[in-house]
């Protein structure tokens, strides 16, 4: 069955591409043009996916997020135009698991597309217990070798001791490779709402990873430090 993803899009020749190449991709795609539109659609159809744009007649995107929250699991990617907007994405008052900038490239929306439909099917999969037959998914970067399917995390071929918290870590950043994640928005994707803690949390998780990914732990060149901002993710 091909996955389902909703296009929420006011600006017509934007959302008739973005159709046009989600369609060609082979997913089902149905669009909405503004934010009232784009509840009924999700309610009636329980997308795969959201593809959602911030600035919408109605309702905005944000309030669209925020409703559709509390209602479903399915993924939302954001697309956001202006500054202020991916200060609020990032900070991530809303739900959406991942934001793409305007413009973006094609290749880039997919990319994204694919990683939160990997989430989608994994969050699907747990939730109906049928995980046993599936095929394995992995992540892979070089040596290292993420098994989504099995939850295992090799590296040169030997399996990683992980605790479930750096495991989820490491494939939060291995899904937004090459991404600057603030420290932040970490916190709010892999530990949650209701996680009372403070963004060190991050920073301690990140140090007991690299001494597990890293050659040179004191010199990471796949979890790479932004200077200011939070992390990269290198592969
Ligand atoms: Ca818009």
């Amino acid at each position: 069955m091909p996955e389902t993803i909703l296009v929420v899009e006011d600006e017509p020749a934007l959302q008739e591409t973005l159709a046009y190449n989600l369609k060609k991709e082979g997913y089902t795609v149905e669009t909405a043009g503004d934010g009232r539109a784009a509840l009924e659609s999700a309610r009636r159809l329980k997308p795969d996916l959201l593809v959602l744009d911030i600035m919408l007649p109605e309702l905005d995107g944000f309030e669209v997020a925020r409703i559709l929250r509390k209602e479903m699991i399915t993924p939302i990617l954001m697309l956001t135009a202006r500054d202020d907007e991916i200060d609020r994405v990032v900070g991530l008052e809303m739900g959406a698991d991942d934001y793409l900038t305007k413009p973006f490239s094609m290749r880039e929306l997919m990319a994204r597309v694919k990683a939160q439909l990997r989430r989608s099917r994994l969050l699907r999969e747990e939730l109906s217990k049928e995980s046993a037959e599936a095929p394995h998914e992995t992540l892979e970067f070089g040596n290292l070798i993420i098994n989504l399917t099995r939850g295992e995390v090799t590296l040169d071929g030997q399996p990683l001791q992980l605790k479930p918290q750096e495991y989820q870590l490491l494939v939060f950043f291995a899904e937004h490779k090459g991404q600057m994640l603030s420290r932040e928005f970490v916190l709010e994707r892999v530990w949650g709402w209701d996680y009372i803690g403070d963004s060190r949390t991050v920073d301690v998780h990140v140090r007991w990873l690299r001494q597990k990914i890293e050659k040179d732990p004191a010199n990471p060149q796949r979890i790479v430090t932004v200077r200011g901002g939070g992390y990269r993710f290198e592969g």
